[in-house]
């Protein structure tokens, strides 16, 4: 990768606040640094909003919604369609400027923006198929007619881990629904989002519909926006600390809301399971994303006949990867996100060691710029190690013993979390079983990914409330209105 051609993707990215009608640099013209956190060297600066910045932003949202509300669905069907076609057109672009930002391999990288784009794909196909229903009343006496309309003007915030995926899954069925929006990405990953706002102007978005907030103060410019009452829903992808807050925030004015928090995925791994299909879904589960992914296998448990061969094979393809800058040819594991991250992963890694886990491979410090973390995998991880509760959020396989089915199922249950389980076994009647029995809102049965724009992706406990993708997606942000009707 050459550095003119990182530098021109920078150069060229927009980096302004996306109110209304203009690109524009925020009230007093204060900026934000994004740096590169592979070397910690600034990338550039974006524009850092103020409180009255928010305040235009969802102005204009509220300003552009009754018209975009009356535009036909085939018309915002359209957009969502060019959006698709020139986000792929883009596909290499648009992942350089999210590797620079984010750190991810590019390959991944490029994954993501396909992500992101076939839910513009998906909900261009959903934004002409908002149906209703019609019913007659038990007494006969009316008729009803159940209507779908869009909620009204939204207010979006996204993390920094997918930066535009996350994005996606919410931009594109507020589109197909009719809904204005004011989306605040990260403020470590802000371009990806900034990108992909000047690509649906580019494709005919009419003005206000989509507004984006770039600020160093997300508290500070969002809770009056919460609180405003004009917003009426509120969908946000974060840590279930700050969704909890935001709850708290948007029960003020009820907004409705859709809450996609952080996850504490176990990945069980029976006796009878294909060895070689188990090894690819944890390498899959575990390394998408550098292990920085809502959905990253957070805990394994193997049964006692497989656990000795299943450690090694999986320690063995952990301690091959090649960890360096997501930009380089060859590169399988990027930097994490910040410092606080990488000290966050080795701390969790202590704490293990200290109550008596085994390092198979990883584990120690790394040199030089950048935030890296190398693969790695520990055994013997008691049930009292922290990172058996918390989100590790990065390369880190911690594997513990297992013996019997309902002991592993009161295991992977014992948390607040409840997104997703991953679980290999051969035996389809314990699958299903197993399935039905685990507290998550998506199972990976002989499967290391869920994720599926077509697919309702969401969590249930403290991992969230609502899904987004599939027939569902599109649910969150439509009102339901019965108009009952008298008939002589
Ligand atoms: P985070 O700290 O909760 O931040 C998420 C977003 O919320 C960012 O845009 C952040 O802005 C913003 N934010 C932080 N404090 C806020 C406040 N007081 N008011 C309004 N906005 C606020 O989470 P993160 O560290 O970026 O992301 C990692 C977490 O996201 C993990 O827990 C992960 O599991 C979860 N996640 C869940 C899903 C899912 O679908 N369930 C998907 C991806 C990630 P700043 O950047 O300015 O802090």
């Amino acid at each position: 990768m050459s550095d003119e051609r990182e530098a021109a993707v920078v150069e060229t990215a927009p980096k302004q606040l996306l109110i209304g009608d203009a690109w524009r640099d925020g009230q007093g013209g204060a900026t934000l640094p994004v740096e590169d956190p592979s070397t910690g060297e600034t990338l550039c600066d974006v524009a850092d909003a103020t409180p009255a910045d928010g305040v235009a932003a969802l102005d204009a949202a509220v300003a552009a919604q009754a018209d975009w509300a009356a535009t036909a669905p085939r018309r915002r069907s359209e957009i969502l369609h060019d959006a698709y076609a020139l986000m792929m057109e883009r596909q290499d672009d648009l992942a350089l400027l999210m590797t620079l930002e984010m750190g991810k391999p590019l390959p991944e990288a490029k994954g993501e923006v396909a992500y992101a784009a076939e839910f513009m794909r998906w909900f261009a196909e959903e934004a002409v198929r908002i149906h209703g229903d019609y019913a007659t009343a038990p007494d006969g006496q009316s008729r009803f007619v159940v209507m779908r309309q869009p909620v009204g003007p939204t207010l979006l915030i996204t993390p920094w881990n997918f930066p535009m995926a996350m994005g996606g899954r919410k931009i594109g069925p507020a589109i197909a629904a009719g809904c204005t929006m004011v989306i605040k990405p990260a403020s470590q990953t802000p371009l990806s989002m900034l990108a992909l706002a000047e690509i649906l102007r580019e494709v005919g978005l009419p003005d206000g519909v989509l507004n984006v907030v770039t600020t160093s103060k997300s508290g500070g410019v969002m809770e009056p926006l919460i609180r405003d009452g004009r917003a009426r829903k509120l969908s946000f992808t974060g840590s279930t600390g700050v969704g909890r807050m935001l709850l708290e925030q948007s029960a003020d004015k009820v907004l409705r809301t859709s809450m996609e928090l952080g996850g504490n995925a176990p990945f069980v791994v029976f006796d009878d399971a294909d060895l070689d299909a188990a090894i690819d879904g944890a390498m899959l589960a575990k390394m998408r994303n550098i292990g920085e992914a809502c959905t990253a296998a957070n805990r394994f448990y193997v049964q006692t006949g497989v656990v000795d061969e299943f450690s090694s094979r999986l320690a063995e393809r952990m301690g091959a990867l090649r960890v360096g800058r997501g930009t380089e040819d060859g590169v399988d594991v990027g930097p994490l996100i910040d410092d606080a991250g990488r000290h966050k992963v080795k701390s969790l890694v202590a704490d293990a060691v200290d109550q008596g886990a085994e390092v198979l491979t990883g584990g120690e410090e790394m040199s030089g710029a950048g935030y890296f973390y190398p693969p790695t995998v520990l055994t013997g991880v008691p049930m009292a190690a922290r990172m058996q509760r918390e989100e590790i959020f990065g390369p880190v396989a911690p594997i513990t013993v297992f013996d019997n089915e309902d002991e592993v199922v009161a295991e992977a249950n014992d948390t607040e979390f409840g997104l997703v389980s991953y679980l290999y076994t051969s035996n389809l009647d314990r699958g299903l079983r197993v399935s039905e029995r685990l507290e998550a809102g998506m199972v990976g049965l002989n499967r290391g990914i869920v994720s599926n724009p077509a697919a309702p992706f969401g969590g249930v406990k403290q991992s969230g409330l609502g899904r987004e993708g599939g027939r569902l997606g599109i649910e969150e942000f439509l009102e339901v209105k019965y108009v009952n009707i008298t008939v002589p």
